[in-house]
């Protein structure tokens, strides 16, 4: 060997060894999107993207991607798993359904370490037991528990670190979004818009748990900050105090913060979507009802809100607008786009909020007939409105009205992908109604707080589910694959020109990004209800899946729930990767090529 070679590779072994040796800093993470031997942030970059330039997989080799392992996540626990699983330095970190994580070697699969929460009684998720992952930071993993705590752990012994409270479950509040990590702070929201809690983005320091600020999303409530000494002080009220809610409502005024954030380092903002106004029944807040159901811009320097597009002004149907808004460039400008519940597909500018594009991204839509592009505001069919109680005969029932799309939105938790390949996004969108009338209703802690009544309802019997390929620019569906249980898991697109989602009938299935052509399936033994990954190691390029059927559509799905109550439950990881694919030093990717070519 060359001296000159024999060196290089000494280097290169020293830099890689000691990337490994300091743990996860702010500069790996700020480039997360663009490095494909690791997987630090949920959203694979916390632009959100879910996109990964690697291309061993791609539209010519997919036939020959198997299985490499799988692994049971074990016991009597199992519920819908939502996890994307995280990789760093040869380990998987996935969570589980009821707050557990596994620490897996991520070529093997064999069992590192686990981690179970002790989960008290009383505990109050809206929407199943779930959990959507963890975020790391020099050497921890951290994620979020049903009983509201933040817990880290350290990546070697799955050890705790530290454990800080977020709030009282008494006061209806639970957590199950991956925590953000964006210059240097760790970034959570708040899980409980069903029960009256105060929306909010809290920032720690990711290596103590220590607060640093917090930043209230409902319009009144006073924001804060921290010093090193954990004092408090005053940062600001957040809005205008009384402006957009009547009376006393805004103290329980929801707007959670339960998808958590993306962050972009272009702009320098974080970016939280904010869940409904409480309660549900709108005729009680008359007002818009800032800052629920929209896109909240942060700056992570000061905790302040840049600037609020508010997706549904004065919601009636609880179309919490807490879907992820994912960063990208269009035109030489950085812009968002945003799948919402309510069934608009948004595109505002990045740095300011102004509203760029808006269009329906699912085919029945009844609240509002567009998106006004020089003001920004729905255009409301106010009959399609849930009536008001206290205008009915008896007092106890509002009139009931038909709604497209059904709470459960256009999109609800199953994050979308972006491709710069493509310039397409691949949103796992839902085609439902629902009945819903309105009640009365006063806030008691802790208790359900709605004052409504639905039925979720098909719309076509054919399918309800659509992997929908957008264009963002001019607002149409490229391409759609339609599916007959309403899509529930996310999507990650790749340089192989490849879309990957899964299904609740248990598939994770592959596409053609630019076609939708289904060029592969596997079948995971549960339903996929979890956004897939893929990295690369030793030359070989994996793609992982968490499997296991459940989440929000068995609990609340009405006709839907029925429909599909055939499904399994399970609890899984699955990591795939291409046969014949060797680990020998880089060969494989030109032995691929020869192997395709051959064909
Ligand atoms: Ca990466
Ligand atoms: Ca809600």
């Amino acid at each position: 060997m060359r001296p000159q070679l024999l060196s290089l590779l000494i280097t290169a072994a020293c830099a890689s060894f000691g990337a490994q040796a300091a743990g996860v800093t702010d500069a790996m993470l700020a480039k997360d999107s663009t490095t494909t031997n690791d997987v630090l942030s949920s959203g694979i970059g916390t632009e959100g993207q879910r996109y990964s330039p690697l291309k061993q997989v791609n539209t010519s080799t997919i036939g020959r991607l198997v299985p490499a392992w799988s692994f049971s996540f074990g016991g009597e626990k199992q519920r819908g798993q939502e996890s994307q699983p995280l990789i760093h330095d040869g380990k998987m970190f996935v969570t589980g359904s009821y707050s557990r994580m596994w620490a897996l070697d991520a070529k093997t699969g064999q069992k590192l370490w686990k981690y179970e929460h002790r989960l008290p009684d009383g505990i109050v998720p809206c929407c199943d037991v779930v959990n959507r992952g963890a975020a790391l930071y020099d050497n921890l993993v951290i994620f979020g528990t049903l009983d509201a705590q933040l817990v880290a752990l350290d990546q070697k012994t799955g050890e705790v670190v530290w454990k800080e409270k977020i709030d009282e479950i008494s006061a209806g509040y639970s957590y199950t979004a991956a925590p953000l990590i964006a210059g240097g702070l760790l970034l959570t929201g708040v899980s409980g818009g069903e029960f009256g809690i105060v929306g909010r983005v809290e920032a720690r320091d990711p290596k103590t748990g220590k607060m640093v600020w917090i930043r209230p999303t409902v319009e009144g409530h006073m924001g804060y900050k921290f010093d090193a000494a954990g004092n408090k002080t005053e940062n600001g009220v957040s809005g205008t105090p009384g402006k957009s809610w009547p009376g006393d409502l805004w103290k329980t005024g929801g707007a959670s913060t339960w998808m958590g954030g993306t962050y972009d380092q272009k702009t320098g903002l974080a970016y939280f979507g904010t869940g409904n106004p409480a309660p549900w029944n709108s005729h009680l807040r008359k007002g818009d009802n800032l800052f629920s159901c929209s896109t909240v811009a942060l700056d992570i320097k000061t905790g302040q809100i840049v600037w609020n597009y508010q997706n549904t002004p004065n919601d009636g149907w609880d179309f919490d607008g807490s879907n992820e808004f994912v960063t990208f460039d269009q035109d030489g400008q950085r812009m968002g786009g945003k799948a919402d519940r309510n069934g608009f597909f948004y595109v505002n500018d990045a740095k300011t909020g102004k509203l760029v594009n808006a269009f329906p991204f699912v085919k029945k839509v009844t609240w509002a007939t567009g998106i006004d592009l020089k003001t920004g505001r729905p255009n409301f069919v106010p009959e399609n409105r849930p009536g008001d109680p206290t205008a009915g005969a008896d007092g106890k029932k509002g009139s009931t009205v038909f709604a497209a799309p059904s709470f459960l939105g256009g999109k609800n938790q199953q994050p979308m992908a972006y491709s710069p390949d493509t310039k397409l996004f691949y949103v796992p969108a839902n085609e439902w109604g629902m009945e819903i009338w309105n009640e009365p209703i006063t806030y008691k802690k802790g208790a359900a707080y709605l004052g409504a009544g639905f039925t979720i309802k098909t719309i076509d019997d054919g399918y309800i589910g659509a992997l929908r390929a957008i264009d963002p620019k001019s607002g149409k569906i490229v391409w759609e694959q339609k599916n007959n249980a309403p899509l529930w898991g996310g999507v990650l697109t790749t340089g192989g020109n490849l879309v990957f989602w899964g299904t609740p009938e248990g598939f994770l299935q592959a596409a053609d990004a630019k076609t939708g052509k289904v060029v592969w399936k596997f079948q995971t033994g549960s339903g996929v209800v979890a956004p897939p990954v893929t990295w690369s190691e030793g030359g070989e390029q994996f793609v992982a899946v968490v499997s296991g059927w459940g989440g929000a559509v068995p609990l609340w799905g009405g006709d839907v729930a029925k429909k599909v109550n055939f499904l399994e439950q399970g609890g899984s990881v699955w990591v795939f990767k291409l046969l014949g694919a060797t680990a020998s030093a880089g060969g494989s990717v030109e032995a691929n090529k020869v192997a395709a070519a051959a064909k």
